[in-house]
């Protein structure tokens, strides 16, 4: 079987070599996939695999905008359309430096899978653009999203494409993204999601990823008996998804320890209440600001420049900022420590040596496409919504988003389960697969 294994990946790596985010993530899903496909006559034999790493399409495009002081900028735009088999491409848009194309084809590849497990009819894709919005004006990020979407409006459509925010593509970049497209099309429809509630948002959507991702720690936690209630938990990142998981743990009774962003982590001892949050969300939402001010306004707390949180003792854990943040040498740590709870709010965190690690240790562990897909869940819930054109209360969405996590759960168990360990890596690679998998057969050889 590795011989199977080895000889697929190194006909990818050819292709690919170098795309090494992509090489990961494709490495992670064919370790559990090749056998089972090798075990199933339906599947062996048709290359499913070998289609499923090549994307349908990739759009790169160049950007230029200009700065406030009348400078010309240029920026790389892409979208990467990768399956559309049970659905249109869904997937978010990143703008941030670290973007190229190993990271957009990792996300839209781990995005198939992610949006599959939700049960709900979408196909997978992502984009972006190697722009940064920090420390730009609302004018600049105003101009860098309309000529970005200039080009993107071609390539996208409410039946083909729909777009959602992701690193450093917000509330306020959505914004501009929608105004830039409606000119265009001379159309109001639900191309994007993440929209604001009076334009065709839905309820629950900024919330949905980290709330999901605490649902899907809890459902795992309810399985061995046990609960989120009174465990301490470190998170990573002060973004959208971090913010909304340390609310939910607030809300299930569980004690906040340290948030970050891309200069360090804050620890707070005392715990991060619901007051303290609030200011974090100020900071980083409204003032724009830098997580490290946190201390000055409660200086019991302490801030580690430079660090990551995973020294920091805990139950839970729960890493919501971005790829590989979690290696070897932390998921020695995180074990040594006592954590028994690992669940991905954010795409590809830990590496492949980390997650060997939680699984050699059997701590329960969630990839990222089973346990933070309550976000797309909920964008899938939008474009309902505006199919529709109605609004569901809070309420009937946050029911919806957590029988959507008990259902990935449920399918998780099905192919993770081995006596006394859940392999949900395994468990949500194999069932994902197979509801694409069998739509890709279905519509021939396209
Ligand atoms: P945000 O832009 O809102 O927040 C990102 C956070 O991560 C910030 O605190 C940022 O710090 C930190 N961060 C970014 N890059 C790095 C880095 N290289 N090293 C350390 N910290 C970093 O993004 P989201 O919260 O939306 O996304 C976080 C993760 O969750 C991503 O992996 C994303 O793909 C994933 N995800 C998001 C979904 C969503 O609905 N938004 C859905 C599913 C997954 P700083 O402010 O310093 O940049």
């Amino acid at each position: 079987m590795n011989k199977i294994i080895n000889d697929f990946l190194a006909e990818i790596d050819n292709r690919n070599s170098h795309e090494p985010e992509f090489m990961q993530a494709v490495k992670e899903v064919s370790e559990d996939l090749i056998p089972y496909i090798v075990s199933q006559n339906i599947y062996h034999g048709k290359n499913i695999l070998m289609r499923m790493v090549e994307p349908e399409r990739v759009v790169m495009f160049r950007v230029n905008w200009i700065d406030d002081n009348g400078e010309i900028r240029v920026n790389r735009g892409y979208r990467v359309e990768m399956n559309s088999a049970i659905g249109p491409y869904k997937g978010g848009l990143r703008f941030h430096p670290s973007v190229n194309l190993s990271i957009l084809k990792f996300l839209a590849f781990e995005q198939v899978f992610k949006n599959s497990l939700t049960t709900l009819p979408m196909g997978g894709g992502k984009g972006g653009a190697d722009f940064d919005p920090k420390n730009k004006s609302d004018g600049e990020v105003m101009r860098f999203c309309q000529s970005f979407m200039t080009e993107l409006f071609r390539h996208i459509g409410p039946n083909t494409d729909i777009p959602a925010g992701d690193i450093g593509v917000g509330g306020r970049e959505i914004g501009y993204l929608f105004g830039q497209y409606k000119r265009l099309k001379n159309e109001f429809t639900g191309v994007l999601t993440g929209k604001g509630v009076s334009w065709g948002g839905s309820l629950i959507r900024p919330e949905a990823t980290g709330y999901g991702t605490v649902y899907f720690a809890e459902d795992m936690l309810n399985h061995i008996s046990d609960s989120i209630k009174g465990k301490t938990v470190t998170i990573s990142g002060s973004g959208n998804v971090a913010q909304y998981a340390a609310e939910k743990c607030l809300h299930l009774g569980a004690k906040v320890l340290t948030m970050s962003d891309s200069s360090g982590y804050i620890y707070d001892k005392e715990g991060i209440n619901e007051e303290k949050l609030k200011y974090i969300m100020d900071i980083k939402n409204v003032k724009r600001g830098r997580i490290s001010e946190y201390v000055n306004k409660y200086p019991k707390a302490e801030f580690i420049k430079g660090k990551k949180p995973w020294d920091v003792k805990c139950d839970v854990a729960l890493p919501s900022a971005t790829q590989n943040e979690v290696n070897y040498t932390d998921a020695k740590t995180l074990i040594k420590n006592g954590c028994i709870c690992v669940a991905e709010g954010a795409n590809m965190p830990c590496d492949h040596d980390a997650i060997k690690q939680f699984k050699d240790n059997k701590i329960l562990f969630a990839p990222g496409k089973a346990s933070n897909a309550g976000g797309v869940a909920v964008s899938g819930l939008e474009m309902a919504q505006n199919s529709l054109r109605y609004s569901w209360t809070r309420d009937e969405v946050d029911e919806k988003l957590k029988e959507i996590m008990v259902k990935i759960h449920k399918k998780c168990l099905k192919y993770g389960q081995d006596k006394d360990y859940v392999d949900y890596g395994k468990g949500a690679n194999i069932s994902s697969f197979i509801k694409v998998a069998d739509a890709m057969l279905a519509q021939g050889v396209v």
